[in-house]
């Protein structure tokens, strides 16, 4: 079978569909950890196992024996080493034939703390011994994109990214390249680097937001102090600001305009430009 985890989150719900297109149903198995979350993918004939990243024994019946297994990260960031580390271990323990894992762009040379995990993860597979495809992601359009509301509502695009660049690509284009990797051939113990075809400043992004939007947009580019007083004043947990804030520094190092041209040969199209997912969330 195909096993994706994290099948009801939106990478993962993605993933899925892409599966239904190339493979039957009896074929995918989608691992979540609300029964409750997944009753639209068993209504696909998707075989829906519970496991929990945080609960090593409930991950004893995910997989099964020559799985293809894609592992999704998880969302609590600073806690998935151990996560992931359970998971891999019950992967093994079940013998799967192949593991790929959603990591970050640069993998261990990525310095910045929301890197930090995908870098132990890695460690942990490698260590494992497990046949292994690294699908080290660039940033989603949709980091963005899904946030214009206050854009719009301050005629402001805030970071603190200098004229840091970001080659990002739509979430639907890194389900699109996970989906090659699980269904394909060759991928083994394979790295891919995958970011988006074109990458853009917020300088730019700021500039394409008013032209679709036909409203005056500015990139507000402050300090990072500024942007963490601002996202503390917004509620955000500290923990989270910080990731934040660091994010906009590893920008602004480069670290996330790298482009290497893998996204676009796994998926065998040119990747979404950011243009699109701001007219995609403009209509709603
Ligand atoms: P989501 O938050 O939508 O999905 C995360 C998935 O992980 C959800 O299905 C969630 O389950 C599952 N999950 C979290 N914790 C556990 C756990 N303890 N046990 C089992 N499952 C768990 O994020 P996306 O789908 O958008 O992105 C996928 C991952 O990629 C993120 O989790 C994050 O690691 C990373 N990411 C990458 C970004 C990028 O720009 N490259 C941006 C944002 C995230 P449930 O559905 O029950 O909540």
């Amino acid at each position: 079978s195909i096993v994706v985890t994290g099948a009801t989150g939106h990478l993962g719900r993605l993933v899925v569909d892409g599966l239904l297109e190339k493979v039957p149903a009896s074929e995918v198995v989608a691992v979540v950890r609300d029964r409750g979350k997944a009753a639209d993918l068993a209504a696909k004939g998707v075989e829906v196992r519970v496991a929990d990243y945080d609960a090593p024994e409930t991950l004893k019946g995910a997989f099964a024996p020559g799985d293809k297994v894609l592992l999704i990260s998880g969302s609590e960031v600073g806690r998935r080493v151990p996560q992931h580390t359970a998971v891999v271990g019950a992967a093994k323990e079940a013998g799967v034939a192949l593991l790929a894992y959603t990591g970050v762009l640069g993998g261990p040379e990525a310095d910045f703390l929301l890197a930090a995990d995908h870098k132990g993860t890695e460690q942990a597979i490698l260590d494992s011994g497990l046949t292994y495809a690294f699908l080290r992601n660039g940033w989603y359009n949709e980091n963005y994109t899904e946030n214009l509301a206050p854009v719009l509502e301050h005629g402001a695009v805030t970071q603190s990214a200098g004229e840091g660049r970001v080659a990002s690509a739509s979430r639907a284009d890194f389900a699109a390249a996970a989906v090659a990797v699980l269904t394909g051939e060759g991928h083994e113990n394979k790295v891919y680097e995958l970011s988006g075809d074109e990458a853009w400043s917020f300088e730019e992004y700021a500039a394409e937001v008013a032209r679709q939007s036909g409203k005056e947009i500015a990139y507000n580019d402050v300090p990072a102090e500024t942007l963490h007083g601002i996202l503390a004043g917004a509620g955000l947990p500290e923990p989270l600001v910080a990731t934040l804030v660091d994010v906009d520094k590893a920008i602004a190092r480069g670290l996330l305009a790298r482009r290497t041209g893998d996204l676009a040969r796994l998926i065998g199209r040119p990747t979404t430009p950011i243009a699109d997912s701001v007219a995609a969330a403009l209509k709603g």
